[in-house]
C-alpha cells in the first residue's frame, strides 16, 4: 500500500507556482491579486481563509480579505461583488462558503464575473468544464487530479466509483475523470443508490465524498483499489489539544491494507485544495482561460 502524501504534492506545486510568479513579476507584471470575501464569524471559514492568505504569501501573490458582518444584507454583498468584478487590480476573488442563511449562495455565485471566478463555481465555468473547454476547475476535484497525476496512477479504462454528487466535489470529479485524457468509466453513487456496497466494491478507483465519517469499510473495497478520501468531519477527541480531531469518509485502518494507494485524512486531499485555488489565480492574472 502506498500512502498518497498530499502535503508533499502541495509543497512541490507551491514551489512551481512561486517560480512562475517570479517570472511573471520579473517580466514587468504586478503580482497576481486574490481577494477573499468572508461574511460572518464562522470559525471553520475563518481558518480556511487564513490558510488561503498564508499560501498567497508563500507563492508571492498579493491577497486581500474583505471581512463583512454576519448581518450583511444580500444587496450589500452583491454590491461588493460588483466592485470586485469591475476592479482591474483584482485578478480573481472568492466568496467563502457557507454564507449566512439569509443570503442566497446561488445568487452570489452567479454574480461573480466568470473571468474572475477562481473557485470555478459559476455555471459558465462548470458548463465550460463539462464541454471540455478551458475553465477554472473547482479546487477539490482539480486537487484530486493533481494527486493522481503526481503518483502516475493509471486511470484509462478503470472503473471509478464516486460516492457523493455535490456541485463542488462529486459531480465535477465524476465528469472530469470521464473526459478524454483521464478516460475512466465512472459511476456516481448518492444517498438513494441501491446495493451501494457491491457498486463501490466494483471500483478500481473509489472517491469518497459524502461527508459521513468512516462510512467506507473494508467489505466495500476491492483488493488493489485506489481510494481517495475527500471527507472531513470534526469529531470530539480527548487526545488533542483542540478537543477535536478530523475523520475522513473511509475507515482508514481496515481499508488501507487492501489498497494500492490511499489518501490519509488529514494530509491527503485537503492540502491540495488551496493549491488549485492558487493555480486558478495565476491563470486569471495571465488571462489564460478567456483571453
Ligand atoms: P454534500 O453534503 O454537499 O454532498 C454529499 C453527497 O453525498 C450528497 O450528494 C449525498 O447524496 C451523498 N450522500 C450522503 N449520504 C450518503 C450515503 N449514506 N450514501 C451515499 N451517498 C451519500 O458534501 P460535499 O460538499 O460534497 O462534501 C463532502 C465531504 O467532503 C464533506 O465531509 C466535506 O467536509 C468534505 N470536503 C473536503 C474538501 C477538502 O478539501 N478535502 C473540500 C470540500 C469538501
Amino acid at each position: 500500500m502506498q500512502l498518497i502524501d498530499g502535503k508533499e504534492v502541495a509543497a512541490s506545486l507551491r514551489k512551481e507556482i512561486k517560480a512562475e510568479v517570479e517570472k511573471w513579476v520579473a517580466a514587468g507584471h504586478k503580482a497576481p491579486h486574490l481577494v477573499a470575501i468572508l461574511v460572518g464569524n464562522d470559525g471553520a471559514s475563518q481558518t480556511y481563509v487564513g490558510h488561503k492568505e498564508k499560501c498567497c504569501g508563500e507563492v508571492g501573490f498579493r491577497s486581500t480579505v474583505l471581512r463583512m458582518a454576519e448581518n450583511t444584507t444580500e444587496e450589500q454583498l452583491l454590491a461588493e461583488i460588483k466592485k470586485l468584478n469591475e476592479n482591474p487590480d483584482v485578478d480573481g476573488f472568492i466568496v467563502q462558503l457557507p454564507l449566512p442563511k439569509h443570503i442566497s449562495e446561488q445568487k452570489v455565485i452567479e454574480a461573480i464575473d466568470p473571468h474572475k471566478d477562481v473557485d470555478g463555481f459559476h455555471p459558465v465555468n462548470t458548463g465550460r468544464m463539462i464541454s471540455g473547454l478551458p475553465s477554472y476547475l473547482p479546487a477539490t476535484p482539480d486537487g484530486i487530479l493533481e494527486l493522481l497525476k503526481y503518483y502516475k496512477i493509471e486511470t484509462a479504462g478503470k472503473h471509478c466509483v464516486v460516492i457523493g454528487r455535490s456541485n463542488i466535489v462529486g459531480r465535477p470529479i465524476a465528469n472530469l475523470l470521464s473526459q478524454k485524457g483521464w478516460d475512466c468509466t465512472v459511476t456516481i453513487c448518492h444517498s438513494r443508490t441501491k446495493n451501494l456496497t457491491e457498486v463501490v466494491k466494483s471500483g478500481d478507483i473509489v472517491i469518497a465524498a459524502l461527508g459521513v465519517a468512516e462510512f467506507v469499510k473494508a467489505d466495500m473495497i476491492k483488493k488493489g483499489a485506489v481510494v481517495i478520501d475527500v471527507g472531513i468531519t470534526r469529531v470530539p477527541s480527548d487526545k488533542t489539544k483542540s478537543g477535536w480531531k478530523l475523520l475522513g469518509d473511509v475507515k482508514f485502518d481496515e481499508v488501507s491494507p487492501l489498497c494500492s494507494y490511499i489518501t490519509p485524512v488529514p494530509g491527503g486531499v485537503g492540502p491540495m485544495t488551496i493549491i488549485s485555488l492558487m493555480k486558478n489565480t495565476l491563470k486569471a492574472a495571465r488571462k489564460e482561460i478567456y483571453e
